[in-house]
């Protein structure tokens, strides 16, 4: 096993364990390994968060901002700290932030706010099955008692049961405070399921069914909600279309009709123009699952001319995000978070919106850069890096 990497007993999370990884790594491709294990960040903090650590990948951060929030927890002007290597990203959500600060802010409203998990029960047969939903539904308020006395921050709240001949799976919906809860709920599923074992015949449980649906796109995150539900919307001026995105309420109405005609052709869940750049970017840089992006980048947009003006809308059905757990406390993250004032107890609804604001701030930039012509010269001047060919 000359390739096996080195483990240090003692702390596997200290600079020396980095360093014998690292030395081991070079010596195997023959290529030193400069950055990697250096950062200001010390590395044991990642405890709980990485294994077999190497070091950090140290992705650049922009910035954006003011960009005006009316909403039900976030309400000022906030900085947006977007982390990424995609050139022109940052100052077209820049611009998009200006355009809806100009404009009087974006209004926006959490309005749904829910984890999932969905255990799978097998019974004997359909009718056992059908007995089984019953059995549940009059049972509810026994098994909440028994999720909640899990957790001091989460709750369970309803559920979905849906049946497939003698299997039948249980979509159970979860409050679970400023964490994004998939912990939470998995424990709280856990007592939950060993309960129904012991009190009713079914012949095995799967704690999880895939009908949760954690990480993956889906038709049922985007109907039913998952994470948090957001909606945020904007009214544009003729003023501002014309003097700082260059173009009218007309051409970006029928940028977003044509966007969804070709959207349904190509089978697009969503009719956003671009919601995982900058959702990606903030995930990055404020510490959140990246692999929730799958599901939380569905996104609806809506536009009306009004006059000269415009109103545009966007609806987040499924956006996975936290303030607590998960990558948040790591200190870059944490910074990131803190910019917005978002760190921590009480704030995830705040961070929402403001992820919402964001979003339809890259919506209206980069449906205006396609419209006035800037897209391609955008990215000519900001987002090229061809091979160093010296
Ligand atoms: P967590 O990081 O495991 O735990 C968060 C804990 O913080 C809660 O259990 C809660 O303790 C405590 N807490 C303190 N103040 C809180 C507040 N204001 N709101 C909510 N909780 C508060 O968090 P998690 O969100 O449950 O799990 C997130 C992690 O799970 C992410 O890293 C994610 O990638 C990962 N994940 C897990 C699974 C899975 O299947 N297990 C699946 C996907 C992702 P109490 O419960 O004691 O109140």
């Amino acid at each position: 096993m000359s390739g096996q990497l080195p483990k240090n007993r003692q702390n596997d999370y200290s600079r020396e364990a980095i360093r014998g990884r690292i030395e081991k790594l070079s010596t195997l491709n023959g290529r030193p390994l400069k950055y990697l294990e250096q950062s200001a960040v010390d590395p044991e903090l990642t405890k709980g968060n990485i294994e077999n650590i190497i070091g950090f990948s140290q992705v650049p951060v922009g910035i954006i901002g003011p960009l005006a929030v009316n909403g039900s927890h976030a309400r000022g002007e906030f900085y947006v700290p977007l982390s990424t290597t995609e050139g022109a990203l940052v100052a077209s959500y820049h611009r998009g932030a200006r355009a809806i600060t100009m404009s009087g802010g974006a209004n926006v409203l959490l309005y749904r706010d829910m984890i999932q998990r969905a255990p799978l029960f097998v019974l004997e047969n359909v009718f056992k099955a059908a007995e089984f939903i019953e059995w549940f539904d009059s049972n509810f308020d026994v098994l909440q008692k028994i999720a909640g006395d899990t957790t001091a921050h989460g709750a369970l709240e309803s559920y979905h049961s849906f049946i497939q001949g003698r299997i039948v799976f249980i979509r159970l919906n979860y409050s679970t405070g400023d964490a994004m809860g998939m912990n939470m709920a998995t424990k709280a599923t856990h007592e939950m399921c060993n309960y129904i074992d012991k009190n009713f015949a079914v012949e095995r449980y799967v704690i999880e069914s895939n009908l949760a649906v954690d990480k993956k796109p889906s038709a049922i995150n985007t109907i039913l909600g998952r994470g948090k539900s957001v909606t945020a919307e904007a009214f544009f001026t003729e003023k501002v279309l014309s003097r700082l995105l260059r173009t009218t309420a007309t051409e970006i109405d029928l940028a977003y009709k044509r966007q969804v005609a070709g959207g349904l052709i190509g089978g697009v869940l969503g009719s956003s123009g671009h919601v995982a750049n900058g959702l990606a970017a903030i995930f990055l840089a404020c510490g959140q699952d990246m692999a929730n992006l799958s599901e939380s980048c569905v996104g609806h947009i809506y536009t009306e001319v009004t006059g000269n003006d415009l109103y545009v809308s966007l609806n987040m059905p499924s956006l996975i995000i936290a303030t607590i757990g998960g990558g948040v406390s790591l200190p870059t993250q944490k910074e990131c978070l803190e910019i917005m004032d978002c760190y921590g107890d009480g704030k995830a609804g705040k961070f929402a919106e403001i992820v919402a604001a964001t979003l339809l701030a890259g919506e209206i930039s980069l449906a205006a850069s396609l419209v006035a012509g800037d897209f391609v010269s955008a990215h000519e001047k900001y987002g090229r890096n061809r091979p160093d060919e010296t």
